[in-house]
């Protein structure tokens, strides 16, 4: 069947779930809340093979954007080797993970969705939505209002459509961690390009990356027992940021003192959060994808390839359903089980950064454990992640009744 979509938001979900829809057939009009097309600019992330093999299905290549980044080794604070082994392993077709600037993957998906004739509205911050006979009619914060037969919320972590689907819905749980990272240059001791390097240090979380050009893309996650604001967090200049992680490194091997001395700009910070169960996905001819539905703690670097394996289901579910009720009924049933482990894997990940120093000795020694255990094996607990995939020409109806 044939319908048209209404996509508030134009993020990652958003973007992907156009460009699938539009595949399929459906046309659909993406509502951005903001005006530009700046996101986020400064913060990276890692599209996981997962991610990859999605946007492979609904035809995206991210050629020259990002870069590789192959493998991913696991040291402690005291320099001891945990491990090495690919990122995502069970990758297909030589797909390898790849890394990239958060605002240069929003603006290929949104090129991308233009090119294929999708419509991207800014400045429409939806602020309510009303189920109208055979469809939905939604109201934005300028006033205007537009009708289609689908609402999908891609709306992130503090989804108005959530709400709107049912105003009893948990919202985003604080995860005891803030996050910040920056760019650094002339850093020799970092190594080579395209190894992911994690450090459960002493007293903090550190990861980097080596960009080809050289450049170092890092990130670090102190603990914070208790949420800050936005406006507090926001409010950590660069020079504040530097005294206090050069102090929570000072005892760790690594790099990481080096490269944060060498980073002109420190972001100002993000809290971090997940949504973990959200009740209801959709109700009549509304529902919600990606963060909206299932935030993910970055921890586990599977939140935006969550929102693109949404997308990609969604819009299969769409073209091969009866109706759009049995679509998200459908979608919902191929989709819960997968991102809610997800989102608890992340959760574990997530805590594990934030241990007081004693239990971090225990911690280290089971990541040893069972890093060697991976080694001699093989069997990467977390295979089932990546070696998901996805097959455009796949009836979703029959697979999603199997
Ligand atoms: C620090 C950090 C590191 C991360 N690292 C990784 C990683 O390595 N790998 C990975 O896969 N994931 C990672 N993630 C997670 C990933 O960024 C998110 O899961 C992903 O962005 C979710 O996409 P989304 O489209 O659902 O939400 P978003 O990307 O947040 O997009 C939501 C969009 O909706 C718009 N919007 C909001 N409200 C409204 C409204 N009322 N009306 C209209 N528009 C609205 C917003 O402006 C935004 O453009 C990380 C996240 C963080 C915070």
């Amino acid at each position: 069947m044939t319908y048209t979509a209404l996509i508030a938001g134009g993020g990652i979900a958003g973007t992907a779930v156009a460009i699938a829809l539009r595949k399929a057939g459906i046309d659909a009009v993406v509502h951005e809340a903001y005006d530009t097309t700046a996101d986020n600019v400064g913060a990276f992330l890692t599209l996981a093979v997962n991610a990859l093999d999605a946007l492979q299905a609904i035809d995206l290549d991210m050629g020259e954007v990002g870069f590789d980044t192959p493998r991913i080794t696991i040291t402690s604070g005291s320099g001891r080797r945990l491990g090495e082994l690919p990122y995502g392993t069970g990758a297909p077709g030589g797909l390898v993970s790849r890394t990239v600037k958060r605002a240069d993957l929003y603006r290929f998906l949104r090129e991308q969705a233009v090119s294929r004739g999708v419509r991207i509205e800014y400045g429409k911050r939806l602020v309510d939505a009303t189920s109208t006979g055979g469809g939905v009619a939604a109201r934005f914060a300028d006033g205007s209002v537009a009708e289609a037969d689908l609402l999908i919320g891609a709306d992130g972590l503090r989804s108005r459509t959530r709400e709107i689907i049912d105003p009893a819905a948990p919202g985003a749980r604080y995860a005891g961690l803030l996050n910040t990272g920056g760019y650094a240059r002339g850093v020799p001791a970092a190594g080579e390009s395209g190894m992911m390097h994690a450090i459960f240090g002493k007293r903090c979380f550190f990861a980097y990356i080596v960009h080809p050009d050289g450049e170092v893309w890092w990130a670090a996650n102190p603990a914070q027992a208790a949420e800050l604001t936005p406006a507090e967090v926001a409010a950590i200049t660069s020079e504040e940021w530097r005294t206090r992680l050069s102090e929570l490194f000072r005892r760790d091997h690594g790099p990481a003192l080096d490269i944060i001395a060498a980073t002109d700009e420190i972001f100002a910070g993000w809290n971090t959060y997940d949504v973990p169960t959200v009740p209801l996905w959709h109700r009549d001819r509304m529902i919600i994808i990606g963060d909206a539905a299932h935030a993910t703690a970055p921890s586990i670097g599977q939140g935006a390839a969550m929102a693109i394996e949404d997308a990609v289901v969604l819009a299969k579910c769409l073209r091969d359903g009866p109706d759009p009720e049995s679509a998200f009924t459908a979608y919902e049933r191929a989709r819960r089980e997968r991102v809610e482990r997800v989102v608890e894997q992340g959760n574990r990940t997530g805590g594990w950064k934030a241990l007081s120093p004693l239990a971090r000795v225990p911690r280290d020694v089971i990541m040893s454990l069972g890093m060697r255990h991976l080694a001699r094996t093989g069997n990467d607990p977390s295979r089932w992640i990546y070696e998901h995939r996805l097959d455009w020409d796949e009836p979703a109806w029959s697979a999603s009744h199997r």
